[in-house]
C-alpha cells in the first residue's frame, strides 16, 4: 500500500478531534479526592482519539517492554497527573483545528464506536481469544481512520460521502479522490498508537474478510471476523429502523457461521446494547432506546414515513419537574413527532444543547442550579446558541417578567400550567423560523468552536458561581458544598471538623456613619484580614452579608477557639482606612466541631450560630463555642 501521507504530517496538520468535553470532565474527576484511576478509565475509554493518545503515551514511556493494548493498564502506567496533564493538552491541541467534516454524522461516529467497543469485548469474553480490554480499546479506534479523512480532508469527504450510494465502496471513492483510504489510515494510526501488527491488521480488513488474505481459520482470519461482526452489531444499533432488518438477517447468517443460535445471539445483543447505553449516559453520546433483538426480529421490514421525518425536529426541554417533564416530553415526542432530549436545570440544558444542537429549546423558567433566564442569557452569549428558538414556560404573567424574559433572548412564552394547543401553536411557528433558517443556510462548521467555547464559560460560570463578587472569597454555595464533602470524610476518617461562625458587630453603623461604598471597603479588607489570618488547609467563605464562615478540617474544638480568639484579636488591632477617616471594628464569632450529637452539617451550622447569637447576647466582642449542647463565651477583651 502506497502511505501518501505520514503521520508527521497528519500531526503537523492537525490532531483528531476529541468528544466534546472528555477532557473537561477528566479534569474534573481528577480534582475530586474520591475518584480513583479506574473512573478515569471509564471517561478515557469512551474517547477513540484520546484513548489512542493514551495509548501511544504509555507506550512511548514503556520503550522495550511489551507493548501496552489495555488502556486501564494504559493510564496506570501513565497515572493520574500524566493522564490528566495529556488530557488537557490534547484537548487544547484540538481548539486550534479546523472545524469538522460537514456531511461527517460525529454525534453517531461516536455512539457506533462505542458500541463496537462493547460489542468486541463481549465477543472477546465468548471466545476467549485476546484479553477482552485489549478488544474494547480496539473496537472504538476500529474506524478512527473515517475520522482522519473528516479532519484532513473536510470538504473532499463531505463531497464523497454525500456521492456514495451503497453501490460503491466508500474506501474505493476514497482511493479515487485522495489515493488513500480510511482503513489504511486507521492501520497508520493504530502503528502509531502502539497497537501490535496482530490486533491493527485484521482491524484495517474487518470491512471486507473475505479480501484480507488472511490463511482461513488463522488467528488473524478470526479476529477479522470478530471485527466484522461487532462492526454489523453496531450498525444495528445505530440504523435507522427502516434498514435494520437487512442488518439483522446479516447477523443471523453470521451468528449461523460461528456456532450461536437465534436466541444466542438476541441475548448477547440484549446485553451489549444495555450496556452500550449506560456508558453512553455517563458520556453523553448519543444511544437511542432500542426494542430487544427478538422483537425486531418479529418486526416486518418497515417503511419510512417521509413527511414525519421531514417534520422532525431537535428539540431541547428543560424542566426540573419530574411529572411536568413527562408529560411534555411526551407531548413532543409522541403526540408531535420531535426527536426530544431533556435536562433538568439550566446548566445540564447548556450541556445537552452543546451536545444535540437543538433547533428548538422549550425551557422552565424556575429551576434549581441555574433558572430559565440565565440558561438563555448564557445560551444566547455563545456564537452557537444564537439561532436556536427558544421558548420559556412560566407561571408568572406580569409584564416586567415578560419583558426580562425577552432581554435576556427568549423568541416566545406559554404559561404554565402548559395547554396543549397554546404550546402546539409555538411549536408550530418555531417549525416555521428552523425552516427558514435552513433554507439561509446555517453553518455547521463551528461545532468545533462551540465545544471550546462551552468550556470556557462552563468554567467562567463555575468560577463566578462559587465566588463572592465583592470579597473574591467563596461564596455561601462554594461553602456549603465544600462543608458537605469535609464533613463525609470526617465521618469516614474520623478526624475533627469545626467551624467558626463570624459575624461584624454593629457593621450597620458603618454603613450608616460612612455609606455603602465604605462599608464595601471595610467588607473587602475584613474579608482579606480572614483570609489571612487563616490555616492554609482552612476553607474562608462569605457566608452572607457581613458573615463569614471559616471551615477548619481536622481542628479541634480547643485549637480552633484559640484561632478564634486570635483572629478576633487581630480584628481589634486593625485599622480601616475609608474615605476620610479610619474606622476600626470588632466581630464575634461562634465556634462548633463536629461531635456525636450532631447528625448532619447543617446541625453543625446550627450549633455555631446560636453560639454566635450568644456571643452577640453577651455583649458582643466575644467567642462562644458550642459544646455537647452547652454555650460558653469569653468575657470579651481582654481575652480571659
Ligand atoms: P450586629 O452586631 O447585631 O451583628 O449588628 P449589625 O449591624 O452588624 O447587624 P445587622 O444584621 O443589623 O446589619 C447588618 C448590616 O450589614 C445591614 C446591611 O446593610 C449590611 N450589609 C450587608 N451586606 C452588605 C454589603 O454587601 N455591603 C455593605 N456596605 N453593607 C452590607
Ligand atoms: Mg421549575
Ligand atoms: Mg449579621
Ligand atoms: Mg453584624
Amino acid at each position: 500500500m502506497s502511505t501518501p501521507l505520514s503521520i508527521e504530517q497528519m500531526r503537523i496538520s492537525g490532531q483528531l478531534p476529541s468528544p466534546k468535553g472528555v477532557a473537561l470532565a477528566i479534569m474534573e474527576l481528577a480534582r475530586r479526592d474520591d475518584v480513583n484511576l479506574n473512573d478515569i478509565v471509564k471517561v478515557v475509554r469512551n474517547d477513540p482519539s484520546l484513548a489512542g493518545r493514551m495509548l501511544r503515551a504509555a507506550n512511548a514511556a514503556n520503550q522495550g517492554h511489551r507493548p501496552v493494548v489495555a488502556i486501564p493498564e494504559a493510564l496506570h502506567r501513565l497515572g493520574m497527573v500524566a493522564v490528566r496533564q495529556l488530557a488537557t493538552n490534547f484537548s487544547l491541541a484540538d481548539q486550534d483545528h479546523e472545524g469538522p467534516c460537514q456531511a461527517f454524522d460525529y454525534a453517531a461516529y461516536w455512539s457506533h464506536s462505542l458500541l463496537m467497543a462493547v460489542a468486541m469485548r463481549e465477543l472477546g469474553r465468548q471466545t476467549g481469544i485476546v484479553d477482552p480490554e485489549e478488544l474494547f480499546a480496539c473496537g472504538l479506534l476500529a474506524r478512527i481512520g473515517c475520522l482522519a479523512v473528516a479532519t484532513l480532508y473536510p470538504e473532499i469527504f463531505a463531497d464523497l460521502l454525500r456521492q456514495h450510494d451503497g453501490k460503491t465502496r466508500l474506501t474505493d471513492l476514497e482511493r479515487a479522490a485522495l489515493n488513500t483510504d480510511h482503513n489504511e489510515l486507521t492501520a497508520i494510526i493504530l502503528a502509531d498508537y502502539g497497537i501490535p501488527a496482530s490486533l491493527a491488521a485484521p482491524i484495517a480488513h474487518h470491512e471486507n474478510p473475505e479480501d484480507s488474505g488472511f490463511a482461513e481459520n488463522s488467528r488473524s482470519d478470526t479476529l477479522c471476523h470478530l471485527f466484522y461482526q461487532a462492526r454489523r452489531m453496531a450498525d444495528l444499533g445505530i440504523a435507522p429502523q427502516t434498514e435494520r432488518h437487512v442488518i439483522l438477517t446479516k447477523l443471523m447468517l453470521l451468528a449461523g457461521k460461528s456456532g450461536l443460535d437465534r436466541d444466542n445471539l438476541g441475548e448477547m445483543f440484549d446485553h451489549i446494547v444495555a450496556q452500550w447505553r449506560e456508558w453512553a449516559e455517563i458520556l453523553q453520546v448519543p444511544a437511542s432506546p432500542l426494542p430487544s433483538f427478538a422483537a425486531m426480529a418479529e418486526t416486518p421490514p418497515a417503511t419510512a414515513e417521509p413527511d414525519d421525518v421531514a417534520q422532525q425536529l431537535r428539540v431541547l426541554l428543560v424542566e426540573d419537574d419530574p411529572s411536568t417533564l413527562l408529560m411534555l416530553e411526551t407531548y413532543l415526542a409522541d403526540i408531535l413527532g420531535h426527536a426530544v432530549h431533556t435536562a433538568r436545570d439550566g446548566k445540564e440544558a447548556l450541556t445537552r444543547a452543546l451536545e444535540v444542537s437543538p433547533q428548538i429549546v422549550v425551557t422552565d423558567w424556575l429551576m434549581p442550579v441555574m433558572d430559565g433566564i440565565e440558561f438563555v442569557r448564557t445560551l444566547r452569549a455563545t456564537e452557537w446558541g444564537q439561532t436556536m428558538y427558544v421558548i420559556m414556560l412560566t407561571s408568572v404573567e406580569t409584564e416586567d417578567e415578560i419583558v426580562q424574559a425577552f432581554e435576556a433572548g427568549v423568541d416566545d412564552y406559554v404559561t404554565k400550567p402548559v395547554n396543549s394547543r397554546a404550546l402546539r401553536a409555538r411549536m408550530h411557528a418555531a417549525m416555521h423560523y428552523v425552516t427558514l433558517l435552513d433554507n439561509w443556510g446555517r453553518n455547521r462548521a463551528q461545532l468545533k468552536q462551540f465545544a471550546a467555547e462551552l468550556a470556557i464559560s462552563n468554567r467562567k460560570l463555575e468560577h463566578y458561581a462559587l465566588t463572592d463578587q465583592l470579597t473574591a472569597l467563596n461564596n455561601r454555595r462554594a461553602g456549603m458544598n465544600f462543608l458537605a464533602q469535609a464533613w463525609g470524610s470526617a465521618s469516614r476518617s474520623g478526624l475533627p471538623l469545626a467551624v467558626m461562625m463570624i459575624d461584624i458587630d454593629h457593621f450597620k453603623d458603618i454603613n450608616d456613619s460612612h455609606g455603602h461604598e465604605a462599608g464595601d471597603q471595610v467588607l473587602r479588607e475584613i474579608a482579606a484580614c480572614i483570609k489571612r489570618s487563616s490555616r492554609k488547609d482552612d476553607f474562608v467563605c462569605r457566608i452572607g452579608g457581613e458573615e463569614f464562615l471559616v471551615i477548619c478540617q481536622n481542628a479541634e474544638l480547643k485549637s480552633t477557639f484559640q484561632a478564634a480568639e486570635r483572629l478576633r484579636h487581630i480584628m481589634r488591632d486593625l485599622e480601616i482606612e475609608v474615605a476620610t477617616c479610619r474606622v476600626k471594628i470588632t466581630i464575634s464569632i461562634g465556634v462548633a466541631v463536629r461531635e456525636a450529637s450532631l447528625p448532619d452539617e447543617a446541625s453543625l451550622i446550627r450549633a455555631a450560630d446560636n453560639a454566635l447569637y450568644a456571643a452577640k447576647q453577651a455583649g458582643r466582642d466575644r467567642t462562644c463555642l458550642s459544646n455537647g449542647g452547652k454555650l460558653r463565651c469569653t468575657s470579651g477583651h481582654p481575652i480571659d
